[in-house]
Protein backbone atom coordinates (compact mmCIF):
# COMPACT_ATOMS: atom_id res chain seq x y z
CA UNK A 1 0.00 0.00 0.00
CA UNK A 2 1.80 3.24 -1.58
CA UNK A 3 0.26 6.36 0.86
CA UNK A 4 1.12 9.99 -0.29
CA UNK A 5 0.94 13.22 1.31
CA UNK A 6 -0.60 16.28 -0.79
CA UNK A 7 1.05 19.28 2.00
CA UNK A 8 -0.30 23.10 1.45
CA UNK A 9 -1.58 25.58 3.38
CA UNK A 10 -5.10 25.71 0.91
CA UNK A 11 -6.39 28.96 2.12
CA UNK A 12 -8.76 28.44 0.89
CA UNK A 13 -8.73 25.06 -0.64
CA UNK A 14 -9.80 25.79 -4.96
CA UNK A 15 -10.06 23.56 -7.76
CA UNK A 16 -7.21 23.27 -8.55
CA UNK A 17 -5.90 21.93 -5.79
CA UNK A 18 -8.96 19.58 -5.96
CA UNK A 19 -7.91 18.30 -9.00
CA UNK A 20 -4.09 17.60 -8.13
CA UNK A 21 -5.53 15.87 -4.74
CA UNK A 22 -8.11 13.95 -6.82
CA UNK A 23 -5.75 12.43 -9.48
CA UNK A 24 -3.13 11.50 -6.97
CA UNK A 25 -6.29 9.40 -5.78
CA UNK A 26 -6.02 7.40 -8.73
CA UNK A 27 -2.77 6.78 -9.06
CA UNK A 28 -1.87 6.23 -5.08
CA UNK A 29 -3.81 3.75 -2.56
CA UNK A 30 -4.40 6.63 0.05
CA UNK A 31 -3.58 10.78 -0.10
CA UNK A 32 -3.68 12.42 2.85
CA UNK A 33 -3.91 16.11 2.34
CA UNK A 34 -2.67 17.70 5.35
CA UNK A 35 -2.95 21.09 5.99
CA UNK A 36 -0.05 22.82 7.09
CA UNK A 37 -1.11 25.26 10.19
CA UNK A 38 1.67 28.41 10.49
CA UNK A 39 3.22 28.99 6.67
CA UNK A 40 5.09 32.57 6.50
CA UNK A 41 2.56 34.16 4.24
CA UNK A 42 -0.11 36.38 5.05
CA UNK A 43 -3.63 34.44 5.70
CA UNK A 44 -7.05 34.87 4.91
CA UNK A 45 -8.67 32.03 7.03
CA UNK A 46 -7.36 30.55 10.12
CA UNK A 47 -5.80 26.40 10.66
CA UNK A 48 -9.17 25.16 11.79
CA UNK A 49 -11.03 27.19 8.97
CA UNK A 50 -8.70 26.04 6.28
CA UNK A 51 -8.63 22.28 7.90
CA UNK A 52 -12.56 21.97 8.08
CA UNK A 53 -13.44 23.48 4.41
CA UNK A 54 -10.77 20.98 3.32
CA UNK A 55 -12.37 18.29 5.28
CA UNK A 56 -15.91 19.01 3.69
CA UNK A 57 -14.43 18.83 0.33
CA UNK A 58 -12.83 15.23 0.29
CA UNK A 59 -15.53 14.11 2.26
CA UNK A 60 -17.10 11.96 -0.05
CA UNK A 61 -13.67 10.49 -1.70
CA UNK A 62 -12.89 7.47 0.61
CA UNK A 63 -9.04 7.12 0.05
CA UNK A 64 -8.53 11.01 0.51
CA UNK A 65 -8.25 11.80 4.45
CA UNK A 66 -8.01 15.44 5.54
CA UNK A 67 -5.57 16.34 8.48
CA UNK A 68 -3.91 19.28 10.02
CA UNK A 69 0.03 19.30 10.87
CA UNK A 70 2.93 21.28 11.67
CA UNK A 71 6.20 21.30 11.83
CA UNK A 72 8.37 20.01 8.63
CA UNK A 73 6.94 18.00 6.02
CA UNK A 74 8.87 15.41 5.64
CA UNK A 75 9.46 14.79 9.40
CA UNK A 76 5.39 14.32 9.22
CA UNK A 77 5.10 12.79 5.78
CA UNK A 78 8.12 9.89 8.22
CA UNK A 79 5.01 9.84 10.74
CA UNK A 80 2.34 8.86 9.24
CA UNK A 81 4.38 6.57 6.79
CA UNK A 82 4.09 8.65 3.51
CA UNK A 83 6.49 7.25 0.63
CA UNK A 84 5.69 10.02 -1.82
CA UNK A 85 5.31 13.88 -1.02
CA UNK A 86 2.68 15.44 -4.46
CA UNK A 87 2.99 18.44 -5.10
CA UNK A 88 1.13 20.60 -8.75
CA UNK A 89 2.58 22.25 -10.78
CA UNK A 90 1.26 24.93 -12.82
CA UNK A 91 3.72 27.58 -14.69
CA UNK A 92 7.70 27.84 -14.30
CA UNK A 93 7.60 30.11 -11.89
CA UNK A 94 6.13 27.37 -9.51
CA UNK A 95 8.98 24.90 -10.69
CA UNK A 96 11.60 27.01 -9.16
CA UNK A 97 10.33 27.29 -5.60
CA UNK A 98 8.95 23.19 -5.79
CA UNK A 99 12.72 22.14 -7.40
CA UNK A 100 14.43 23.37 -4.29
CA UNK A 101 11.86 22.22 -1.93
CA UNK A 102 11.89 19.06 -3.26
CA UNK A 103 15.99 18.86 -3.04
CA UNK A 104 15.62 20.24 0.13
CA UNK A 105 13.00 17.23 1.44
CA UNK A 106 15.04 14.83 -0.52
CA UNK A 107 18.20 15.83 1.77
CA UNK A 108 16.49 15.75 5.06
CA UNK A 109 14.74 12.43 3.35
CA UNK A 110 15.81 10.59 1.01
CA UNK A 111 13.48 7.68 0.90
CA UNK A 112 10.30 9.91 0.25
CA UNK A 113 9.51 10.58 -3.07
CA UNK A 114 8.46 13.76 -4.33
CA UNK A 115 5.83 13.73 -6.65
CA UNK A 116 4.63 16.83 -9.08
CA UNK A 117 1.76 16.70 -11.02
CA UNK A 118 1.17 18.79 -13.76
CA UNK A 119 -2.10 21.51 -13.68
CA UNK A 120 -4.93 20.98 -15.57
CA UNK A 121 -4.17 23.54 -18.10
CA UNK A 122 -8.07 25.12 -17.11
CA UNK A 123 -6.31 25.82 -13.68
CA UNK A 124 -3.62 27.09 -14.77
CA UNK A 125 -4.03 30.13 -13.56
CA UNK A 126 -5.70 29.72 -10.34
CA UNK A 127 -4.09 29.81 -6.69
CA UNK A 128 -5.80 30.75 -3.62
CA UNK A 129 -4.33 34.17 -3.90
CA UNK A 130 -6.30 34.70 -7.31
CA UNK A 131 -9.15 33.70 -5.54
CA UNK A 132 -8.83 35.70 -2.32
CA UNK A 133 -7.89 39.23 -5.19
CA UNK A 134 -11.42 38.22 -6.69
CA UNK A 135 -13.40 37.74 -3.80
CA UNK A 136 -12.15 40.85 -2.31
CA UNK A 137 -12.76 42.94 -5.15
CA UNK A 138 -16.36 41.60 -5.35
CA UNK A 139 -15.36 39.66 -8.54
CA UNK A 140 -17.11 36.30 -9.64
CA UNK A 141 -15.22 33.23 -7.87
CA UNK A 142 -18.07 30.76 -8.09
CA UNK A 143 -16.61 28.72 -10.87
CA UNK A 144 -12.97 28.26 -9.12
CA UNK A 145 -14.39 27.30 -5.69
CA UNK A 146 -16.15 24.05 -4.22
CA UNK A 147 -19.74 25.69 -2.94
CA UNK A 148 -19.13 25.81 1.00
CA UNK A 149 -15.74 28.20 0.34
CA UNK A 150 -17.95 30.25 -1.98
CA UNK A 151 -19.87 30.72 0.92
CA UNK A 152 -17.12 31.01 3.45
CA UNK A 153 -15.93 33.69 1.10
CA UNK A 154 -18.86 35.52 1.23
CA UNK A 155 -19.28 35.55 4.80
CA UNK A 156 -15.49 37.00 5.41
CA UNK A 157 -15.62 39.57 2.98
CA UNK A 158 -19.19 41.03 3.83
CA UNK A 159 -17.91 41.02 7.38
CA UNK A 160 -14.83 43.00 6.12
CA UNK A 161 -17.00 45.46 4.60
CA UNK A 162 -19.14 45.79 7.29
CA UNK A 163 -16.70 46.65 9.81
CA UNK A 164 -14.52 49.41 8.77
CA UNK A 165 -11.92 47.80 11.76
CA UNK A 166 -11.09 45.04 9.42
CA UNK A 167 -8.55 45.52 6.73
CA UNK A 168 -7.42 42.84 4.72
CA UNK A 169 -4.37 42.91 2.19
CA UNK A 170 -3.98 39.94 -0.71
CA UNK A 171 -1.21 39.51 -2.17
CA UNK A 172 -0.86 37.97 -5.82
CA UNK A 173 1.71 35.35 -5.03
CA UNK A 174 1.19 32.20 -3.06
P1 LIG B 1 1.89 25.96 -0.34
O1 LIG B 1 1.97 27.09 0.63
O2 LIG B 1 2.41 24.67 0.23
O3 LIG B 1 2.44 26.26 -1.71
P2 LIG B 1 -0.74 26.03 -1.59
O4 LIG B 1 -2.07 25.79 -0.95
O5 LIG B 1 -0.50 27.36 -2.18
O6 LIG B 1 0.31 25.67 -0.46
O7 LIG B 1 -0.49 24.93 -2.71
C1 LIG B 1 -0.44 23.55 -2.41
C2 LIG B 1 0.02 22.80 -3.64
O8 LIG B 1 -0.97 22.91 -4.66
C3 LIG B 1 1.32 23.33 -4.26
O9 LIG B 1 2.08 22.24 -4.75
C4 LIG B 1 0.83 24.17 -5.42
O10 LIG B 1 1.81 24.26 -6.44
C5 LIG B 1 -0.37 23.35 -5.86
N1 LIG B 1 -1.32 24.15 -6.61
C6 LIG B 1 -1.89 25.32 -6.25
N2 LIG B 1 -2.72 25.76 -7.23
C7 LIG B 1 -2.67 24.85 -8.23
C8 LIG B 1 -3.30 24.75 -9.52
N3 LIG B 1 -4.10 25.69 -9.99
N4 LIG B 1 -2.99 23.66 -10.28
C9 LIG B 1 -2.14 22.72 -9.80
N5 LIG B 1 -1.52 22.76 -8.61
C10 LIG B 1 -1.78 23.81 -7.83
Amino acid sequence: MVRALFPGTFDPIHLGHVDIATRASKIFDEVVVAVYDRPLKNLLFSPEERLSLTQETFSKILNIKVVGYSGLTVAFARKIDAKVIVRGLRVISDFEHEFRMALANKHLAPEIEVASLITNEQYAFLSSSTVREIASLGGDYSRLVTEPVRKALARVFSDIENNENLVHQTYLRD
